[in-house]
């Protein structure tokens, strides 16, 4: 079974979503689906395990494959949040997105010196919210060991955001 396929085909695209001219990838069908969700988690795992210390999600769609991730790779997990919904001190990013601009934060005591992250999302688009968001893990003294995602974009050319880091899609269109 071609995963990469099977992933195209329970995605769902929304036109005119968030703003007009915009094509959304909508990717609520996948969590849907379990057996092609767990599909995903376990070809993510299989990749990563036992190379890893801690799984950082991005809100909101990155906190609900990472914890699963995490969960199955049995680390922690750390929630990359937008602005002003952590409690603790944070490190604060501010960056442009596909529609607008955005701020991420993390907590500054999230990861530690010399951890290493597995940072997790469901689409690369533009690259600004994973550069972000490797930034921020970095100004906790952390590493990004990898990145993991469901959807890549590839006409976007996010990878360029993201020169020096390991990215690996299951599906690129
Ligand atoms: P970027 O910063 O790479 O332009 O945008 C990536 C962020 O926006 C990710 O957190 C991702 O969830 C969201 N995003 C951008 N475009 C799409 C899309 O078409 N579908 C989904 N599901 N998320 C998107």
């Amino acid at each position: 079974p071609d995963l990469g396929a099977d992933v195209l085909a329970g995605l769902r695209d929304i036109a005119d979503f968030p703003i007009n001219g915009v094509v959304f990838k909508d990717f609520t069908p996948l969590l849907l689906d379990a057996a092609l969700r767990d599909r995903i988690v376990e070809d993510t795992v299989a990749r990563r395990r036992g190379t890893v210390d801690v799984v950082a999600g991005i809100e909101a769609r990155g906190f609900i494959i990472g914890a699963m991730i995490a969960h199955a790779l049995g680390v922690g997990f750390v929630p990359v949040r937008k602005e002003g919904k952590l409690p603790s001190a944070v490190h604060r990013l501010s960056y442009a997105l596909e529609y607008g601009t955005a701020t991420l934060e993390i907590h500054q005591d999230a990861v530690s010196n010399g951890e290493r992250v597995l940072v997790v999302d469901d689409v690369l688009a533009t690259g600004g919210t994973l550069a972000a968001t490797c930034e921020l893990i970095e100004r906790c003294g952390a590493s990004v060991e990898a990145i993991e995602l469901v959807l890549e974009i590839a006409a976007l050319e996010g990878r360029s955001k993201l020169e020096g880091q390991e990215v690996f899609s299951i599906v690129t269109v």
